[in-house]
């Protein structure tokens, strides 16, 4: 059920989330990066939720993110997150 599971994810824009090019987000470890977390993607991996499968440049494994909301972390993580970016622009 898309309408369902998607649920979150629509309701996590609306509160908030940070969606696009630069998005903080947190692996299954807990290791925080900033990435490119485009919302079209996002829907086409549904399934999993507001969760996706990428390599984690803080632990070098592959995991799955979820988008965290910036003003749920500390100034420290925040900087953290800034410091690990898994984008690679020219
Ligand atoms: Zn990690």
């Amino acid at each position: 059920m898309v309408a369902i599971t998607g649920g979150g994810t629509l309701l996590g824009r609306l509160l908030g989330y940070n969606h696009g090019m630069h998005t903080v987000v947190r692996c299954r470890q807990g290791h925080l990066f900033t990435t490119i977390w485009i919302p079209e993607i996002t829907l086409k991996a549904v399934d999993l939720g507001v969760a996706r499968l990428q390599r984690c440049p803080v632990g070098r494994h592959w995991t799955l993110i979820t988008p965290v909301k910036p003003a749920s972390l500390t100034d420290d993580e925040r900087q953290f997150a800034e410091q690990h970016r898994d984008v690679r622009i020219p």
